[in-house]
C-alpha cells in the first residue's frame, strides 16, 4: 500500500480529535465538550498519544463522556465514526490540516478506488513527507497549516462530487514525482534569496505573516487567518535573532516553491480532483452501499450517472435508494459502463458514520437517525426524567408529528444529518433530572439497575419499564466488552429499558423499524413482526423441512453411491467376461490351428491318394440300414452313386428287396 496514505506526525492535530470527538458525543454534551480550552490541552502533538487526549477529553467533560466507556473505547469509536471520505468539511475540521486516512474502496470488478476528494490528502501527505525526507526534520505547523489551507481552498473552489478514481499505486508515485521535480525545479537562485533576505529584514512581524498569507492566492476565513498569524508568529519569534531574517527567506522559499507546484500538479491533473467531463476516459463511478444482506444505490446518485431525472431531489432531506436487483434488472442496458464502487455502511457504537451525498450534505440511514434521535431525547436531553407522566400524551403527538420522516418502506433509506434534526417539542421542562450514578467496581445487577430505573424517576413516568428490565440486563451482558459492566454499560442498559417504553407506545415507529430492519438493535425487544415472519413454529417447520431435504439428500446420496457400485461391479464383471472372451478366444485360435493342421494333414492324405484310408481310419462309418458299424476291410459294401454313402452289401441287398431307392438321399439304387 501506498506510503502516502498515512497522516504525517505533523499534520494530526489534538484540535482535529477534540472537534471529531465533539461530533461524536450528544448535541446536549457539545457546548460543554466545546469549551475545553485548547490552551490546556496536555500535548502539541497527537501521535502516539492519542488516548492520553481521548483521556484527557473524558476528564473535563464534567461526567458527560461517561456513556462512552474508557478512552480507548471512545478512541475507538470516533476512528470508525470519522472515517468517511469528505470528513474534513464535517465537524468543522476545515481550519485543521487533513486528519483522516483516505479509505480504498474496492469495486465490483475487484479494482481499488479512492475518493476524489481524498486525492488532496494524498497531496499534503506527499509534500509533508518530501519535507521531512529533505530536510530531515518534521513541517513546523506554520507551513503545515499553509499548506492545508491552499489545499483546502484549492479543493473548495471545485465542483462537489462524489465521483472515485483508480487507486494505481504507479498514478500516485508518478503524483509525488511530479511534485519533486516542480520543488526541485523552482530552486530560488542565491541572489534572489540575498535578495528576500534583505527584504525581510525591513519588514515588521505583521508584514512578514501578511507575507506568508498572501502566497494563497484565495481568500482565507477569518479563523484560517488567526490560525496562520498564530503559527507564523511562533515560527519567526522563535528564530535565533542572528539568524531571523535568513530562516524566514529559507522558510518562504520553501513555501512559495512548494505551493508553486501544488499548483501545477492539480492544475495538470484536474480530473483526478473535479468531477468527469462528458469525454472523459475515466469510468463512472457509483457507489453500491453494503449493510448486513443489503445491497443498494443511492437513487439520486445513479440517475445522475445514467441521465435520468430523479424525481423530488429539490428537497436534501432525505435520499431514497434503489437495490442493486433492481438497478440490475432495470437498467440491464445502461450500467454497463458504470464502475460501481462498494461502500460498506459502518457504524460506531453511538453513530453511524456518515455518508458523502451528491449535494455536497451528508446522510446516514433513516433506521440510524431514528435510534440516535433517541438516544438524543433519553441520554442528552434525559426528557423522560423531566416531563411529568401527564405530559407524556403530548410528547408523543409531537414525536408523530415529526416521525412522517421515519415511514414504512421496505428499501432503506437515508436522511441528511449535518443539520440539526429536532422535533418542536411544546413541553420544555426546566426541572432538574439527575445522573446516572457510576457503577460500582464489580459490575451491576438486575438488581442495581431497577434501583437505578427508579432512582432517575423513570418508574413514574414508565410504571411498566421493570418488566423490561431482566432482558435487557441479559442483551447488555452479553454485549459488554469488559470482564464486568461498566458505567458505559448501565448507560445502555437504561437507555434500551426506556427505548422499549417508546417503542410500545408509538406503534408506527415499531413498524418504521422493523421495516427498516432495525428490530435487533433494540435490547431483549420482541418484534411481532419479526416473529410473525419466524415464529418458533415456523422455525420449526423449516427445520423440518430441512431436515427432510437432508434425508432426501442423503437418499439420493446413497442412491448415487449404490449406482456407482452396481456400475463398477458391472465393469468389474465386463472385464471378466473380457478376460474370458480372450481366454476364449486363445482357445479357438489353438482350436482353429489345430483344425488348420489337421486339414493340412487331410490335404496331404488327398494329395497321396490315401482319402479312404485316411477316413476309415479316424471316422466309424455306420450302415443306415442295419445301424450297425462298416468295418472297413472285412465288410462288403454297396456305395450309393449319389450320396456316396456306404451299407453293407447284404443290408443293401436286402432293401432293395422292396425299395429301390437309397435310404439316406431317396435317389435310385442300382440293382446290383
Ligand atoms: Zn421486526
Ligand atoms: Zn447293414
Ligand atoms: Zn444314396
Ligand atoms: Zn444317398
Amino acid at each position: 500500500m501506498s506510503k502516502f496514505l498515512e497522516i504525517p506526525n505533523c499534520a494530526l492535530t489534538p484540535m482535529g480529535l477534540h472537534k471529531e470527538a465533539l461530533n461524536y458525543s450528544l448535541n446536549a454534551f457539545r457546548e460543554t465538550l466545546r469549551y475545553i480550552d485548547s490552551l490546556e490541552y496536555p500535548q502539541r502533538n497527537l501521535k502516539g498519544k492519542e488516548k492520553e487526549f481521548s483521556q484527557f477529553l473524558i476528564d473535563k467533560s464534567n461526567g458527560m463522556l461517561r456513556m462512552y466507556g474508557s478512552a480507548e473505547d471512545l478512541l475507538e469509536n470516533v476512528k470508525i465514526y470519522k472515517s468517511f471520505p469528505e470528513h474534513h468539511n464535517c465537524f468543522g475540521s476545515s481550519n485543521e490540516p487533513y486528519q483522516t486516512r483516505p479509505n480504498i474502496y474496492k469495486s465490483l470488478k475487484n479494482e481499488n478506488y479512492i475518493a476524489k476528494s481524498d486525492v488532496f490528502v494524498f497531496l499534503q501527505n506527499m509534500i509533508l513527507t518530501l519535507f521531512l525526507e529533505t530536510s530531515g526534520e518534521e513541517c513546523p505547523p506554520s507551513l503545515v497549516f499553509l499548506f492545508a489551507f491552499y489545499l483546502k481552498s484549492r479543493q473548495e473552489s471545485m465542483e462537489k462530487c462524489v465521483e472515485y478514481v483508480k487507486f494505481d499505486e504507479k498514478i500516485f508515485e508518478e503524483l509525488n514525482n511530479k511534485i519533486i521535480e516542480k520543488v526541485r525545479s523552482a530552486q530560488f537562485s542565491s541572489a534572489k534569496h540575498q535578495e528576500l533576505v534583505g527584504e525581510f529584514s525591513k519588514l515588521t512581524l505583521p508584514q512578514i505573516i501578511e507575507k506568508f498569507k498572501r502566497l494563497i492566492p484565495s481568500t482565507l476565513t477569518p479563523n484560517q487567518e488567526l490560525i496562520l498569524t498564530l503559527h507564523f508568529g511562533n515560527f519567526i519569534t522563535g528564530l535565533p535573532a542572528r539568524e531571523r531574517n535568513e530562516g524566514i527567506a529559507m522558510s518562504y522559499s520553501v513555501a512559495s516553491k512548494t505551493l508553486k507546484s501544488l499548483e501545477a500538479v492539480i492544475d495538470e491533473n484536474l480530473e483526478m480532483f473535479s468531477p468527469r467531463r462528458q469525454d472523459s476516459k475515466q469510468p463512472i463511478t457509483v457507489r453500491v452501499f453494503e449493510d448486513g444482506d443489503q445491497r443498494f444505490v443511492m437513487e439520486e446518485e445513479f440517475k445522475k450517472s445514467i441521465h435520468e431525472k430523479c424525481e423530488g431531489v429539490n428537497d436534501t432531506l432525505i435520499r431514497n435508494t434503489i437495490s442493486m436487483e433492481n438497478v440490475r434488472s432495470k437498467y440491464k442496458q445502461k450500467i454497463a459502463d458504470i464502475e460501481f464502487i462498494r461502500y460498506p455502511i459502518t457504524r460506531a457504537k453511538h453513530r453511524a458514520t456518515p455518508i458523502q451525498g451528491p449535494s455536497g450534505h451528508t446522510y446516514i440511514p433513516a433506521v440510524d437517525l431514528f435510534f440516535e434521535m433517541m438516544r438524543e431525547v433519553i441520554l442528552g436531553m434525559r426528557i423522560f426524567q423531566r416531563i411529568k407522566p401527564v405530559h407524556l400524551p403530548m410528547f408523543v403527538q409531537d414525536f408523530n408529528e415529526f416521525s412522517k420522516i421515519l415511514y414504512e418502506t421496505e428499501s432503506p433509506y437515508f436522511i441528511q444529518n449535518d443539520k440539526n434534526i429536532m422535533f418542536a417539542m411544546r413541553i420544555i421542562s426546566d426541572s432538574p433530572a439527575k445522573d446516572v450514578r457510576n457503577a460500582k467496581s464489580d459490575g451491576f445487577t438486575v438488581q442495581n439497575l431497577k434501583n437505578e430505573l427508579a432512582h432517575l424517576g423513570l418508574t413514574a413516568i414508565f410504571p411498566e419499564i421493570q418488566n423490561y428490565v431482566e432482558k435487557v440486563y441479559s442483551e447488555v451482558d452479553k454485549r459488554k466488552k469488559s470482564d464486568v459492566l461498566r458505567t458505559c454499560d448501565l448507560f445502555d442498559a437504561i437507555e434500551q429499558c426506556q427505548l422499549n417504553c417508546i417503542l410500545e407506545i408509538l406503534p408506527k415507529l415499531k413498524k418504521f423499524v422493523h421495516s427498516q430492519k432495525g428490530c435487533h438493535r433494540v435490547y431483549g425487544w420482541k418484534c411481532e413482526e419479526c416473529a410473525a415472519e419466524t415464529p418458533e413454529n415456523q422455525d420449526d417447520q423449516k427445520l423440518s423441512i430441512l431436515e427432510k431435504e437432508l434425508e432426501e439428500l442423503k437418499i439420493a446420496h446413497q442412491k448415487i453411491l449404490d449406482e456407482n457400485q452396481q456400475k463398477s461391479l458391472e465393469i468389474q464383471e465386463l472385464q471378466q467376461k473380457n478376460l474370458r472372451l480372450s481366454v476364449k478366444n486363445e482357445t479357438n485360435e489353438f482350436k482353429l490351428k489345430q483344425l488348420t493342421d489337421k486339414l493340412a494333414q487331410s490335404k496331404l492324405s488327398i494329395d497321396e491318394g490315401n482319402y479312404s484310408n485316411a477316413c476309415t481310419s479316424q471316422l466309424k462309418i455306420q450302415c443306415l440300414i442295419c445301424e450297425k458299424s462298416i468295418e472297413s476291410g472285412k465288410d462288403q459294401i454297396i456305395r450309393c452313386p449319389l450320396c456316396k454313402r456306404r451299407f453293407h452289401s447284404k443290408c443293401a441287398n436286402n432293401w432293395l428287396k422292396e425299395h429301390t431307392e437309397c435310404p439316406a438321399c431317396n435317389g435310385d439304387l442300382p440293382k446290383f
